[in-house]
């Protein structure tokens, strides 16, 4: 193996890294990943560190799993490759689909595939826009997401998404997206009730869709629980009032489950935790816990109805749309979560065992709030926790922590001053103390550097 510190340069050189600053990237150096296990990760040097992110929140099952790289092997020997454009399907895209309608909520039966979260998404705006055109309504074009919303990379995932980061380079949003606040009520909602404040919030909606006009309104798009956002747990009275809402104006209800679709909140879907009942679901992810890239978009029966009378082709699709190997990592990742009862043991077990150990780092003088729904959950670094004060330099806490804990042993993402933690469905009773007992300690040297 290459000196460490040549491999850095070498990657340096060339690899051009996502969401990074890359010349900042040159000069420290890249951390190695070489190979993984369960819950953990091994770098180059042979350091061990649990994977409390579980990837990017996609290793549900953990790693090295043999079912499904046997899985994925056999299917690349039997058919490495077809489209399914031709009018040609395959086995494992027939068998991944009855698997989703069968797994989803009932309203749900057809599934349109891509390789990523992003697409997903990409492909929801065209779907939405086509089937208001459908139906006579083409001036219902308006898609409204959240500020600080993730929904992905590519130019229609990132206008839909509310990072005015991503905005800023490449002039986004594109036209007819707009965004409301997120119900962020920690952040965001002083004194208020966090019931009070869920609806609140809701109603913006409503006011979004009055200003905007109800005939040029198609849809309505969010994140059960915003990922990337910081683990925005919304109040309980939120989603059913955005249903409400949709339900009245009549328009189409979208459910972002990238993140917490295929068990992370505790139900195979976090729109089923959260009691509403979309229209279009986007996933990907979980779906094959990382060991390919498939995602894809659940389409209930009554926007497929639509779609199903255009008269046309619906001119949309991706050359990897249901790649037989992706197929085929998803359904052995659905079957080890069916068969090992993850979701149950989240529900039940391995769940409130985490949300209860996680709620005691509430106490810490540096954590203003620990929240956890199912197994993804954060921590709020402030400097006055009771007023919920905000750092004077946002984010240099949460990074200061992120990189205590990495080299601690244990992987927390940093948004700004908010840390992440959505461990593998996998994890054990005793990696749960790990994890508690070691972001403690975490949030200790934490607390000292930000004193010196
Ligand atoms: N939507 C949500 C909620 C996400 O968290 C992500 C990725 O983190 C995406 C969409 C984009 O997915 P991908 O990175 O696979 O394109």
């Amino acid at each position: 193996v290459p000196a460490l510190s040549l491999l850095q340069q070498t990657d340096a050189r060339h690899h051009f890294h996502p969401f990074s600053d890359n010349h900042e990237l040159a000069q420290i150096g890249t951390r190695i990943i070489d190979r993984a296990e369960g819950v953990y990760i091994y770098d180059i040097e042979g350091n061990r560190i649990l994977d409390g992110m579980s990837g990017l929140w996609n290793v549900a099952v953990g790693y090295d799993r043999k079912e499904i790289i046997d899985a994925i092997t056999k299917q690349l020997h039997q058919l490495a490759y077809y489209n399914t454009f031709f009018k040609t399907s395959h086995m494992p895209a027939i068998e991944l689909s009855e698997l989703l309608a069968e797994i989803s909520p009932p309203q749900f039966n057809r599934v349109f595939y891509t390789s990523s979260g992003s697409e997903a998404n990409d492909t929801i705006i065209r779907m939405v826009r086509t089937y208001w055109a459908t139906k006579g309504a083409p001036e219902r074009q308006v898609i409204i997401g959240r500020w600080n919303g993730y929904h992905g990379s590519t130019i229609g995932g990132a206008s839909l998404g509310g990072m005015k980061y991503m905005h800023a380079q490449g002039g986004l949003p594109i036209s007819g997206i707009h965004h409301i606040d997120q119900p962020y009520w920690y952040g965001e909602g002083g004194d208020e009730d966090p019931e009070a404040f869920g609806i609140r919030v809701a109603r913006q909606l409503e006011t979004a869709i009055l200003e905007i006009g109800v005939d040029k309104v198609a849809a309505f798009i969010g994140e059960p629980v915003q990922g990337a956002g910081g683990v925005i747990i919304p109040p309980k009275s939120y989603w059913p009032e955005i249903q409400r809402i949709c339900n009245q104006y009549g328009i189409l209800l979208i459910a972002d489950e990238v993140i917490c679709g295929f068990g992370r909140t505790g139900n195979w879907f976090g729109c089923q935790t959260f009691g509403f009942e979309p229209d279009l679901i986007a996933f990907a992810k979980a779906v094959s816990s990382g060991y390919q890239p498939i995602g894809g978009v659940l389409v209930s029966d009554k926007v497929a109805d639509v779609l199903d009378s255009i008269g046309d082709d619906f001119n949309h699709g991706y050359t990897n749309s249901a790649h037989p190997a992706g197929c085929a990592a998803a359904i052995a990742n659905i079957r080890i979560i069916q068969n090992e009862k993850l979701i149950e043991r989240i529900r039940d077990d391995i769940g409130p065992y985490l949300q209860t150990r996680w709620a005691e780092l509430g106490d810490h003088p540096l954590v203003g709030e620990a929240r956890m729904v199912g197994l993804i959950g954060a921590l709020e670094l402030s400097p006055d926790k009771a007023r919920r004060a905000p750092f004077a330099k946002v984010g240099s806490a949460g990074m200061i922590c992120r990189d205590i804990s990495f080299a601690s042993g244990l992987i927390m993402r940093a948004t700004r001053d908010t840390m992440l933690l959505a461990p593998p469905f996998i994890v054990s009773h005793d990696e749960v103390d790990f994890i508690v007992k070691t972001a403690r300690d975490v949030l200790d040297r934490t607390a000292l550097e930000l004193k010196e």
